[in-house]
């Protein structure tokens, strides 16, 4: 069996779009509107020779941000056991969001290693959300452009000694 990377991070900062990326194929539905990806997906990911399922979440849509109703963390939760790792996907041009925050603090206390992606790095817009990414604890951000491609040796660094 593979070993499973499960991608985890508040509606629409490109989890599918990564998901997508790294499956090399159309599988999951990447929309603008927030919580298109209604159940989880799984898919054979390929990455400079990793071959690892990856699973695509959509544990934190449909959710008031206020309450995190049981029902979508219990849906996360269960998707992170077996998992090896954990990809926090942010969006560095939007910044962190109260939201992330509230992820952030749930992922420091799951025994899932977690490697933060900020997402949306092409260009320079990123920087910011690049700098505030190193501030949420999880080490080293992996700047990264799930659209465009960029990043994904890093990505695999960053993955290497998980799987
Ligand atoms: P999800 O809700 O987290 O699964 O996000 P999606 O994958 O559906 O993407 C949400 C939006 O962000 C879409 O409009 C994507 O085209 C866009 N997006 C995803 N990745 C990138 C990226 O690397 N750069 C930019 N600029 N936009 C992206
Ligand atoms: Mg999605």
């Amino acid at each position: 069996m593979l070993p499973q990377v499960i991608i985890i991070g508040r509606p629409n900062v490109g989890k599918s779009t990564l998901f997508n990326r790294l499956v090399g194929k159309k599988l999951a539905l990447v929309d603008d509107q927030p919580g298109v990806t209604r159940d989880r997906r799984f898919g054979e990911a390929h990455l400079l020779g990793l071959d690892f399922t990856i699973v695509d979440t959509a544990g934190w849509e449909d959710d008031d941000p206020s309450s995190l109703p049981g029902r979508m963390r219990a849906q996360t939760e269960a998707a992170l056991v077996g998992a090896s790792v954990a990809l926090f996907v942010i969006d560095s041009r939007a910044g962190l969001t109260p939201l992330d925050e509230e992820i952030a603090r749930w992922l420091r206390v799951s025994p899932v290693p977690v490697i933060c992606v900020a997402n949306k790095a092409e260009g320079k817009a990123g920087d910011g959300g690049l700098f505030e990414a190193f501030s949420l604890g999880f080490g080293d951000p992996v700047a990264l452009s799930a659209e465009h491609g960029q990043g994904l040796a890093d990505l695999f660094e960053a993955l290497l000694p998980h799987l």
